[in-house]
């Protein structure tokens, strides 16, 4: 198994988790990611000299892939109808603390025009509950933001430490902003550490782990190519 994961519930919109072999879109624009909460717009990161400090991308520029990387992290792949707006997004524990899911979503319904409730959203490959440890300081981190999901996602392991779902509580963060849960897919979620020969993964391979790069394409505004 190769190349990139798809998700049917982005389907007519151009996108792809990566794999190790994946190959990048040919052309593509990404932010420098920080594990933080900002969102940029894709206009503002062409025509930067370099990339913005951001960990969520939107764009309504058709034909301009827009991603980010991870290794472990949460990839998310969002789309308004019909994909004519699209965002993806970087979401490991800090960026999810600070608020990026919640964050992308209001920048994407901003440039859409779309409402919450019409849009989708895919996540992709990252660290499973299976190998994702965490300790109380991150939990209360979470919890400032995301109240009781953050600990219905967890389960204890060691004393002080539990093991998280993080695609969990991504999967909570976009219900709390406004989709529906059949917006919601998870074809692609499965656990970045436990799969070495389809993932990189930073828990695995520490600090030279590769990076995985997942992409989304806006579509034109009367366009419905696939
Ligand atoms: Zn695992």
């Amino acid at each position: 198994m190769s190349g990139h994961l798809t998700d049917p519930v982005l389907a007519g919109v151009r996108h792809g988790f990566g794999t190790r072999d994946a190959p990048a879109p040919d052309v593509y624009v990404r932010p420098h990611q920080v594990h933080g909460a900002a969102v940029v717009e894709a206009t503002a990161c062409r025509n930067a000299a370099q990339p913005p400090d951001a960990d969520g991308i939107v764009s309504a520029l058709p034909g301009l892939a827009v991603a980010v990387v991870t290794a472990d992290c949460v990839p998310v792949l969002l789309a308004a109808p019909v994909g004519t707006a699209v965002s993806a997004v970087h979401a490991g524990w800090r960026g999810l603390a600070a608020g990026v899911v919640k964050a992308a979503v209001e920048v994407l319904v901003r440039v859409s025009g779309a409402g919450p409730a019409e849009l989708v959203a895919a996540i992709g490959p990252h660290i499973g509950p299976c190998c994702y440890e965490v300790d109380e300081p991150v939990l209360e981190a979470l919890e400032r933001c995301h109240g009781s999901a953050a600990r219905a996602a967890a389960r204890p392991a060691r004393p002080g430490h539990a093991l998280l779902d993080l695609g969990g509580l991504v999967r909570a963060a976009l219900f709390d902003a406004g989709l529906p849960a059949a917006a919601v897919g998870g074809a692609a979620a499965v656990c970045t550490r436990c799969d070495p020969e389809r993932f990189h993964s930073h828990r695995r391979d520490g600090a030279r782990a590769g990076r995985l790069l997942h992409h989304v394409t806006a579509s034109g505004p009367t366009s419905s190519q696939g």
